[in-house]
């Protein structure tokens, strides 16, 4: 079967599923083998749910039930059908992609083209070679726009996703240090995510660049079609302020007061603005999406507990993200308890970079420096480091931290959240 024999089915489809209990009447459910199912239970269930269609790469289905269609390979024919699915979509699709702030960025940028069109995204985090064409299949003829994430730890993934999403303007959110070991280095994170820019350019789209990071600047300099921001003369310019430690900026003389904190989403909100601005979006509705937008999932959340302020930065942790954070939480007025996870995924370079961090927060203004995870522990030097966080919550409960101010960072794989009710 090709995917073009195949769409008209879609096209009647409610949705398109990965996730079995998530199947409901006239779905599509691409049924891929976990490590503790076999797809081939769940296929005949799905159907009895009312699927329209059930795709399962289990031989034994092949003519068996009208419903249930047998390819070689799930994942392929997912991927073939986004393809060309995406060939008949004519509307403009934005991909970025990063080493931080991807998933904030697009909700801002989601946030602030939605006040004008109808705009499909990423759902939550789904960025990757299965997340991008499940993306690409939530795009039904209503929308107007559609602004797809792409996540990449090795080199060659985002020249992969770009070949599915063909995005008409695309966005580096930054190079930072994550995914060290998967890529070989900043450099390798560099090449890795300049995919982007290389498909952008091969295919004469438009490029969104914040020219005040030198290596956006210098990467699309020979770019015809560009959307800037980040100085003076880029064509869009925000002042930066902050109020109470939440991010401000100023264009022309409106100031949009954000509800999130920590500098470094200054850049995440710039983005947002300039393509609102680019798609000629009232400035006053531009501050309205934004002043609106709250964080979800412990990005850079600011949680008040009692007396306390409590920063939440659960979510993930790379050296990049772990040092801009740090940086702003040392602004915070008051006493200062940090508690930091390992940052995973950094390969031999783990333990410089976890030496790093461990002697950048030795030298700011914290009182209390706790840690959670092997990296830290093995160069910690002092008492308060845990394994877990199953050890850092025995901890908390005989312990409270009298601080003014909690900062919680660390990588998905820690789960510091699972701490939050004993600070
Ligand atoms: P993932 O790789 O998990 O998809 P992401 O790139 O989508 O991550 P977000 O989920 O938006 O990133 O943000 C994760 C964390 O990265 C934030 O909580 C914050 O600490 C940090 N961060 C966000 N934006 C930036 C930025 N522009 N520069 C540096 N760090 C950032
Ligand atoms: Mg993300």
């Amino acid at each position: 079967m090709n995917p073009e024999q195949f769409y008209p089915i879609y096209l009647n489809a409610e949705k398109v599923t990965i996730d079995s209990r998530k199947v409901s009447e006239n779905d599509i459910f691409f049924a891929f083998s976990g490590e503790n199912f076999d797809a081939a239970t769940v296929a005949e269930k799905a159907v009895e749910n009312g699927a329209l269609a059930v795709i399962v790469e289990n031989k034994e289905f092949e003519n068996k039930d009208k419903n249930i269609f047998y390819v070689h390979s799930t994942l392929d024919f997912l991927q073939n059908l986004a393809v060309y699915h995406r060939n008949q979509i004519h509307i403009p699709i934005i991909g970025l992609t990063g080493s931080n702030g991807k998933t904030t960025s697009k909700e801002l940028i989601h946030a602030v083209l939605s006040q004008k069109y109808h705009v499909q995204y990423t759902q939550g985090n789904l960025n990757n070679h299965i997340g991008v064409p499940l993306t690409l299949l939530s795009i039904k003829p209503e929308h107007e726009m559609a602004v797809v994430e792409m996540g990449a730890n090795h080199q060659k993934e985002i020249e992969f996703l770009c070949s599915l999403a063909k995005p008409n303007i695309g966005y580096i959110t930054n190079f930072g240090k994550a995914h060290l070991e998967g890529f070989g280095g900043f450099e390798g994170v560099i090449k890795g995510k300049s995919e982007l820019y290389d498909y952008i350019r091969d295919h004469n789209q438009i490029i969104l660049v914040n020219e005040k990071d030198p290596v956006q600047a210098e990467k699309t300099e020979s770019y015809s079609s560009k959307i800037t921001f980040g100085n003076k003369e880029s064509d869009y310019y925000f002042d930066f302020f902050s109020e109470e430690h939440f991010v401000g900026l100023e264009y022309q003389s409106t100031k949009i007061i954000t509800q999130l904190t920590g500098d470094y989403n200054f850049t995440n909100l710039c983005a947002a603005a300039s393509l609102g601005l680019h798609f000629g979006i009232d400035v006053s509705k531009i501050k309205s999406a934004l002043e609106n937008y709250t964080p979800t999932n412990m990005r850079s959340q600011i949680v008040k507990k009692g007396n306390k302020t409590l920063v939440l930065d659960t979510y993930n942790a790379n050296p990049s993200s772990m040092t801009a954070s740090l940086l702003n939480f040392n602004t915070f007025e008051g006493s200062k308890t940090i508690i930091i996870g390992d940052m995973l995924e950094l390969g031999d370079q783990s333990e410089t970079e976890h030496l790093n961090i461990l002697n950048l927060a030795k030298k700011l203004s914290f009182d209390h420096i706790i840690t959670v995870g092997h990296q830290f522990r093995k160069i910690n030097d002092f008492s308060d480091s845990f394994l877990t966080t199953g050890d850092l919550i025995s901890y908390l409960e005989t312990t409270p931290i009298e601080s003014d101010n909690i900062l919680l960072k660390g990588s998905r794989g820690i789960a510091l959240e699972k701490s939050i009710d004993f600070v």
